[in-house]
C-alpha cells in the first residue's frame, strides 16, 4: 500500500497538520511521521501541579484581528477564543533596583522605534542592510540612560527570546510596523485558546483523512528519479512528494541525499536562536496580575496570570542559561526580584531547547539573515521536498499564525508539482 501514498507529511505540528488536511481533503493519499508521541509540537497546553489548571508550555497568545488564520481555524472548529489577562501593574528591575513602571525616558525611546518602523516602507535596501544588525548594536545608536537600555533589551529579548546581540533591530521594527506603532511591543488584541492550544492542534488531527504515525522519527530522506524515500524505525515510507514541516534546528539531524546545498547548511548550523526558558510557577505574594521586566537578573519578562486563593500562575522567561529551571528555590528567589513576599508552590516548563524535535523556541533569525538571503533560502523546497513550518514561514513566522499559513502555502504548492507531474507522466 506504502506505493500509494500521494504525500508524506514529516512533522504534526500546525504546519504539518494543515498541509496534510488540506491535501487529504483535496483526495490525495497523505501519511503524517511524527517523531513525538502527541501531535501540536511546539505547543502543548498542561496542568501546573496543585493549581487546578492547565497553562501553555509552548506557543499560547495571538491576535485574531491581525491573524486571520488563527480566526479562521477556530471558527472552522467551534474552538473558543478567550481575552488573554488582563494586566493590572508593572514593575521593572535594572540596576538592582525594583520600581514600578517603565524607567524614564521609555516613550521618546519608543517614539524613535516608531519611527524608524514606518520608515521601512520607503526605505533602500542599504537601509534595511542598517536595520538587520543585532538589537544590542543598533540600540547603542540611541542616546539614552543604561537603566533604559536595560529594559529596552529585557522587552526584546523576552520577543525574541534570545539576548540582544542574537536577534536583528529589523524583526523587531517589521513587527511594530505591522502593527501601526509601538506604544508597546505587546499584541494589540492578545487572545488564548480557552481549552488550549492542544483544542486545535487535535480538532485539524482529526480532521486529516490520512494516517498520523506518532513516534514515528524520520532520520533520512533520500530521492530518487521519481520520488522521496524516508527512513523511519519502522522502515522505510515512499511517494512522490514530501512536505518537511520540522523546526530547522533539527533538519541538520536528517541525512539528505542529495545532500542540502552547503549554504543552507552552514544557516542550519547557525540555526534559531531562540533558547529561551518558559516557566510556569504556582506561588503566591504576588500583586494581582503583574507584569515585569528586567535585566542582570534571571528573568526578563514575568506575568502574573491569575488564579484564586491568594495564588496565581505566573509565569517567567528567563534567556538560556541564566536559571536552573528545576531548582523551585532559585525560582523563588528570581521572582522575588520583582515580587518580595513572593512564595513558589509548584512549577512546571518544557525545554524546548534541549528536546530533540525542537532544539529551540519559537523562531527568531540571527542578526543579517532577512537582508543575506537566508530565510528565503530556507524556505525554498529542495528537490522534492518542500519546505513548511513557522521557521520558514513568510507571513507571521515564528507564530503558531505563521505556521498554519505556511502549511496552507505548502499544500498548495503540493497539488501544483503533483499535477503537474501528472500531466507529463
Ligand atoms: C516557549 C514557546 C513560546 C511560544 N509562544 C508563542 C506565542 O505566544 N504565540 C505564537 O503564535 N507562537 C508562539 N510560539 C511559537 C509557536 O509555538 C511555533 O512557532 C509553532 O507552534 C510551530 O509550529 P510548526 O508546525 O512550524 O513546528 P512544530 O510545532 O515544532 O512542529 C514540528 C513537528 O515536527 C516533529 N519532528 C521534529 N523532528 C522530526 C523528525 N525527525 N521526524 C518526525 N517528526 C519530527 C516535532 O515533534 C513537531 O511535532 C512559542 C514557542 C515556544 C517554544
Amino acid at each position: 500500500m506504502q506505493d500509494s501514498i500521494n504525500i508524506i507529511v514529516i512533522g504534526a505540528g500546525f504546519a504539518g497538520l494543515v498541509a496534510a488536511r488540506n491535501l487529504g481533503q483535496r483526495g490525495y493519499r497523505v501519511v503524517v511521521l511524527e517523531a513525538r508521541d502527541r501531535v501540536g509540537g511546539r505547543t502543548w497546553f498542561r496542568e501546573l501541579p496543585d493549581s487546578g489548571r492547565k497553562v501553555e508550555l509552548g506557543g499560547a497568545w495571538f491576535d485574531p484581528s491581525d491573524q486571520p488564520q488563527i480566526r479562521e481555524e477556530a471558527g472552522r472548529y467551534d474552538i473558543d477564543i478567550a481575552p488573554a489577562t488582563d494586566y493590572q501593574s508593572h514593575r521593572s528591575f535594572i540596576g538592582g533596583a525594583v520600581r514600578e513602571g517603565a524607567p524614564d525616558g521609555f516613550d521618546a525611546a519608543m517614539a524613535e522605534i516608531a519611527r524608524a518602523a514606518r520608515s521601512l516602507a520607503a526605505a533602500t535596501p542599504d537601509d534595511i542592510r542598517r536595520h538587520d544588525v543585532s538589537i544590542a548594536d543598533w540600540l547603542s545608536r540611541l542616546d539614552i540612560s543604561p537603566t533604559l537600555r536595560g529594559y529596552l533589551y529585557a522587552q526584546t529579548s523576552a520577543m525574541a527570546g534570545a539576548a540582544p546581540d542574537e536577534h536583528p533591530m529589523l524583526a523587531i521594527l517589521q513587527l511594530v510596523a505591522r502593527r501601526g506603532d509601538a506604544d508597546s511591543f505587546a499584541l494589540d488584541d492578545r487572545r488564548v485558546f480557552a481549552a488550549g492550544t492542544t483544542s486545535l492542534a487535535e480538532a485539524i488531527a482529526a480532521d486529516v483523512p490520512g494516517e498520523i504515525r506518532l513516534e514515528t522519527p524520520v532520520s533520512a530522506i533520500r530521492q530518487t528519479a521519481d520520488g522521496v524515500v524516508v527512513n523511519t524505525p519502522a522502515g522505510t515510507v515512499t511517494a512522490p512528494l514530501c512536505i518537511l514541516a520540522v523546526p530547522i534546528n533539527v533538519m541538520a539531524d536528517i541525512a539528505f541525499d542529495p545532500p542540502l546545498e552547503p549554504a543552507r547548511r552552514a544557516a542550519l548550523a547557525e540555526g534559531n536562536a531562540c533558547k529561551v526558558a518558559k516557566i510556569w510557577m504556582l506561588a503566591t505574594g504576588v500583586p494581582d496580575r503583574m507584569t515585569a521586566l528586567g535585566w542582570d537578573t534571571p528573568f526578563c519578562s514575568l506575568a502574573a496570570e491569575g488564579g484564586s486563593g491568594g495564588t496565581q500562575a505566573v509565569v517567567g522567561f528567563a534567556l538560556e542559561g541564566r536559571i536552573d529551571a528545576n531548582d523551585a528555590n532559585a525560582l523563588e528567589q528570581a521572582l522575588r526580584v520583582y515580587a518580595p513576599e513572593a512564595r513558589v508552590l509548584s512549577t512546571t516548563w518544557h525545554d524546548w531547547a534541549t528536546d530533540p524535535w525542537s532544539r529551540g523556541g519559537w523562531m527568531t533569525e540571527p542578526p543579517g539573515w532577512a537582508t543575506s538571503g537566508v530565510l528565503d533560502l530556507l524556505a525554498q523546497p529542495h528537490g522534492r521536498v518542500l519546505m513548511a513550518g513557522a521557521d520558514v514561514a513568510t507571513e507571521f513566522p515564528g507564530w503558531i499564525a505563521g505556521a498554519i499559513a505556511s502549511g496552507r502555502a505548502a499544500a498548495i504548492e503540493a497539488e501544483r508539482v503533483l499535477m503537474a507531474a501528472s500531466v507529463t507522466t
